[in-house]
């Protein structure tokens, strides 16, 4: 059979040829992609000549480039214009990818030739980014147990099968504990205060479940809306208290136990690879770096934040006492919090929407990454799509030299999932005096044109935007020799920073200028417009930055110690929230035991990754402000040392090449409106 995606694409810029690839090439060339990459790893393990960097570590870095090309259209397809067969694919050659990766991790022929290479790494003369890539290769082993004797090893696979088994238990049980609860009601007045389309949804959750009346439920778009919208108090309580009993009810759901043989399991694992914890194991590959470090950051946060956060809080509740309610608890703060912000700001989305055009807003992107890094963006129509709907682009640089293939694809539409996210159909590398260029696409879920109306964007919609741009000039300004150090491969707790610091050119008046123009009368947005939305931005920030802290205290207590002497679950965490509760505690809740993102998802000694990327795109930032948002020269810093740079060095390292010194909090602090005296 011919299958394009195992032919030369002999396309404009090598771009994937989408029309021509039809459902079924997918899975014989997957199987014929993974077979030559086991050839080429073969090859490697097998060669005669003398050890060296070159035909070890270099080569298995450039090993199945075609089947990366494969799993990226693939993947990248299934996320944005899937069907019921694409899923089933999915399905099948899932499976055959992680087995495929296994087999490199326990290759001890080949672990052993980047073990030898590692070892006298100091005579090899190598750059910063060969060293890297070293590194990186034989922590890639290492890190999956490659250096234990046989019996440590079988004890290492026999833990993360029970891990894994243990983390997916975990989730099930929250999902039980979610759909077990439901909150009917059948009298009209018990609705009041509820948006419309809330209640309509509720009538037909109840019908669908064959009730009358209007159904509630723990499911976020149920319950969020309920608690910041509903007046009657008590039932705000019953289902605060159910969300919060979820996993702590000691029935056959309780996850107590799933949390405490998680941790300790997590520790041996750790110990078993030489690691003091788990959260040891986790942050060598982050810019953190280790729990101590991890630990002073939130702390440090902590102290600054709380006044600022305690003085909002006090305001919340003056609101609630006003109303009558002596005895200010959970339940109440999302409602009255609403209501302090309706008094505070009355800023309507629908106000600010004609503003923000879809068409101008994308120009002024582009005008924005023109003024910065002197990018030209240039539609074109003879580059193959995968959706009409789908804008492609030219990237050029200063001198017309090509930088990137970019494509934009805005509108929602069944087969693509909700959200927006940044991806790409083929990296940036180099090789034999070749400098390919990346391909680079931004796919999101925007309001779609009517009849009678251009896309006209909420202003979440345009920060989203910048966002998604933000990491696509990650990927498109790469300039790296190795693809898996290339662009947005960089540590986890980094990746963030050239997504976040372009979303900072939407508060800027200068930036806005460019592109927040009335879509009838091509009026500029007024000043006093902006003035709200930024501080609206900040509205209750301080609460918000104390929530945030509690949850990376709590992750990092679970994972930064010794657990073993660890009994009780809640008596542990409220040790561990520390100082950052507002709130009176609920006997009844408790937090762990419905913690998925640590518990059961990636994030175990991450959580701290959210305030980390604020701090780091509100300090990067700061350069702009203190030189000009558009200053040439900070922004060619800016892209000489991080955003070309991807994973070439430690983040650390080349942020302060870029800033002259380490991030610190005083900037995030400062933007937020959390630095300030004890005085309203
Ligand atoms: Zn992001």
């Amino acid at each position: 059979m011919h299958n394009p995606l195992l032919q030369n694409f002999e396309t404009k810029f090598n771009t994937s040829p989408f029309s021509i690839i039809k459902n079924k090439h997918f899975k014989p060339a997957f199987e014929k992609g993974i077979a030559s990459a086991k050839a080429e790893i073969d090859s490697i393990t097998s060669n005669k000549e003398t050890l060296s960097f070159e035909n070890t570590v270099e080569k298995l870095e450039f090993t199945g480039m075609q089947l990366k090309r494969i799993t990226s259209i693939f993947f990248n397809l299934n996320s944005a214009e899937t069907d019921d067969e694409i899923q089933k694919i999915a399905q099948d050659v899932s499976p055959m990818l992680s087995e495929f990766a296994n087999d490199i991790r326990l290759n001890e022929q080949l672990f052993e030739r980047v073990q030898s290479i590692y070892n006298r790494k100091e005579e090899l003369n190598l750059s910063v980014e060969q060293k890297t890539l070293l590194s990186n290769q034989y922590k890639m082993f290492v890190r999956n147990g490659a250096n234990l004797n046989p019996d440590d090893k079988t004890k290492l696979r026999e833990i993360d099968k029970n891990l894994a088994k243990l983390s997916l238990q975990f989730g099930e049980n929250i999902l039980a504990e979610t759909n077990a609860f439901e909150l009917l009601l059948t009298d009209k007045n018990q609705l009041s205060g509820l948006p419309e389309g809330l209640i309509e949804a509720a009538k037909l959750l109840a019908k669908d479940r064959e009730k009358e009346g209007w159904l509630f439920t723990l499911d976020h778009p149920s319950y969020i809306p309920f608690m910041t919208y509903a007046e009657n108090r008590s039932l705000r309580e019953k289902l605060s208290n159910a969300f919060g009993a979820r996993g702590f009810q000691n029935n056959k759901n309780d996850n107590q136990n799933k949390i405490l043989e998680i941790v300790k399991l997590k520790y041996k694992r750790a110990n078993l690879l030489g690691y003091q914890t788990h959260a040891h194991f986790v942050l060598e590959e982050r810019m953190a770096e280790n729990p101590t470090k991890v630990k002073s950051f939130l702390n440090d946060l902590l102290i600054k934040a709380k006044p600022a956060a305690s003085m909002e809080f006090k305001k919340v509740e003056k609101l609630a006492i006003q109303d009558g309610i002596d005895n200010f608890q959970k339940w109440d703060g999302a409602y009255y919090s609403e209501k302090l912000k309706k008094e505070l700001f009355d800023l309507d989305e629908e106000q600010l929407k004609p503003y923000f055009k879809l068409d101008y807003v994308i120009e002024g992107v582009f005008t924005i990454a023109n003024k910065l890094y002197s990018l030209n963006f240039k539609e074109v129509f003879d580059i193959d799509t995968y959706h009409k709907d789908v804008k492609t682009y030219t990237v050029s640089g200063e001198n017309g030299e090509f930088i990137a293939v970019f494509y934009a694809d805005f509108f929602p539409r069944k087969g693509k999932r909700n959200g927006a996210w940044m991806t790409s159909y083929k990296d940036q590398w180099k090789k034999d005096d070749e400098n390919s260029r990346p391909h680079i696409s931004i796919v999101c879920n925007f309001t779609k044109p009517t009849q009678t109306k251009p896309s006209l964007l909420t202003f979440n919609e345009v920060t989203t935007l910048f966002h998604e741009f933000g990491h696509a000039l990650h990927g498109m300004l790469a300039n790296t020799t190795y693809p898996s150090l290339s662009g947005t491969n960089v540590f986890w707790d980094f990746v963030e920073l050239p997504s976040q610091i372009f979303e900072n050119w939407c508060f800027e008046k200068e930036a806005l200028n460019l592109f927040a123009k009335h879509y009838e009368t091509n009026e500029t947005i007024p000043m006093e417009l902006v003035q709200k939305i930024k501080d609206s931005s900040n509205f209750l920030e301080g609460i918000a930055t104390l929530r945030q802290l509690s949850f990376g205290m709590l992750d990092m207590a679970w994972h930064g110690g010794n657990p073993t002497n660890i009994n009780h679950v809640k008596e542990f965490e409220n040790k561990a929230f520390g100082d950052t509760q507002l709130y009176p505690d609920v006997i009844d809740n408790c937090m762990s035991t419905a913690f998925s993102h640590i518990f059961q998802g990636g994030y175990s000694s991450g959580y701290y990754s959210y305030k980390w990327a604020e701090v780091l795109d509100a300090d990067a930032f700061e350069a702009f402000k203190e030189n000009g948002i558009f200053d040439k020269e900070t922004a060619n810093k800016f892209k000489e040392n991080i955003l070309s740079q991807g994973g070439t060095d430690k983040p650390m390292a080349l942020y302060k090449k870029f800033r002259g010194k380490e991030p610190n909090a005083d900037a995030l602090l400062k933007r937020a409106g959390l630095l300030f005296s004890s005085h309203d």
